[in-house]
């Protein structure tokens, strides 16, 4: 497997699209973290209701 450390594999959280930091058309920055996005569409439908696409970790 190759593997680039430049290209980390990125997932967009709406439909769950396989991304790159190149690949990406939208990021945004949510609590700390940074989303990307393979559509306008797609950061639009997470501003609108974040928790329901983020993944649910035990945080601090
Ligand atoms: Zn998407």
């Amino acid at each position: 497997m190759k593997r680039n450390t430049d290209e980390a594999i990125l997932k967009d959280p709406v439909c769950n699209m396989q991304l790159s930091p190149s690949s990406a058309i939208e990021e945004l920055q949510y609590q700390n973290r940074t989303y990307y996005f393979c559509s306008e569409l797609c950061q639009k439908a997470f501003i609108e209701d974040p928790e329901k696409y983020i993944p649910h970790h035990h945080q601090p």
